[in-house]
């Protein structure tokens, strides 16, 4: 699990929650308030927003939340994962390592392992992994797969347009950029073709 931190806006309000706040720029909330460079501050309280506090239980939602906050960087994808790996310490003060540098996108890393076509019932094809079984694609949606191989799908989290038509005696969802497919011979999750 990623620690969530609380923050709050300078000028009062609820205490917030945020997978990651950043030195600087704007942080993003768990219940989707994007807060300005300068106008929040890192709380040590609780938080009390009631909608960070129900999205928080929701593991797919953190990396979606997480991956808005730094769109797009393959390094976050590892972050993510070490972060899954050991609990990070927070010395406020100490002298910054690496792990707390505020911009990771200066870190040399390995090259991720080549991504397979598809996995399972997902056409990997222009999705991102976004740690264990979680997959976002180009426009925000996040995928969850589940089972032992993490390859049958679980869950699709899109907070934008979705539409839902039957299809034969399957089911066909558009959410975003993303066409979930259901059918007697299964599930098919995949980008869009335009
Ligand atoms: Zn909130």
């Amino acid at each position: 699990m990623i620690r969530l931190e609380s923050v709050r806006r300078k000028s009062g309000g609820r205490i917030h929650l945020t997978p990651r706040i950043p030195r600087s720029g704007p942080v993003t909330t768990l219940c989707g308030q994007a807060l300005g460079d300068g106008t929040y501050a890192e709380s040590d309280s609780v938080a009390d927003c009631a909608n960070c506090i129900r999205r928080s239980r929701d593991q797919s939602r953190i990396s979606s939340a997480f991956f808005e906050q730094e769109e797009g960087s393959e390094l976050l994808r590892l972050s993510l994962e070490q972060a899954r790996q050991r609990k990070p310490e927070r010395k406020p003060g100490a002298a910054a390592g690496k792990q707390e540098s505020s911009r990771p996108m200066l870190r040399v890393m390995p090259s991720p392992p080549p991504v397979p076509e598809s996995v399972g019932e997902l056409v990997t094809d222009g999705f991102k992994p976004a740690g264990q079984g979680v997959w976002r694609s180009p426009g925000g949606v996040v995928v969850r797969m589940s089972g032992p191989k993490r390859d049958r799908f679980a869950e699709l989290v899109y907070e934008g347009s979705v539409v839902a038509t039957r299809d034969g005696a399957g089911l066909r969802v558009r959410a975003g950029d993303v066409e979930v497919r259901s059918s007697d011979e299964g599930v098919e999750v995949r980008i869009r073709r335009r």
